[in-house]
């Protein structure tokens, strides 16, 4: 497993979208983490924009992961309900739904 790498910059975030692998995840100091599938709609130049750029990460940031499961583990992240990462990859109880 690899550990998450956090995407300080537009380049990092394109570069994750072209290879197609993985999950970002988006923390918030407000709320749970959420895992979204890297070519998900969800995943806005204008929110990464205000978060990483604009807010310096002080209320939360976007990191790449290379699996639901190191998601889970690392950021207590849930998945998305809109763009619904696969749940197949990784054993249920890792998950409280
Ligand atoms: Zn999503």
């Amino acid at each position: 497993m690899e550990e998450p790498k956090e995407i300080l910059n537009f380049d990092d975030l394109r570069r994750y979208r072209l290879a197609d692998e993985g999950y970002f995840v988006i923390t918030d100091s407000t709320r749970e983490a959420i895992i979204h599938k890297v070519n998900s709609k969800c995943i806005k130049a204008d929110s990464f924009n205000l978060k990483v750029t604009i807010n310096d990460r002080k209320q939360g940031s976007y990191f790449w992961v290379d699996s639901i499961a190191t998601a889970s583990r690392e950021f207590k992240a849930k998945r998305c309900k809109v763009c619904k990462p696969e749940l197949n990859l990784v054993h249920p109880s890792t998950f409280d739904v």
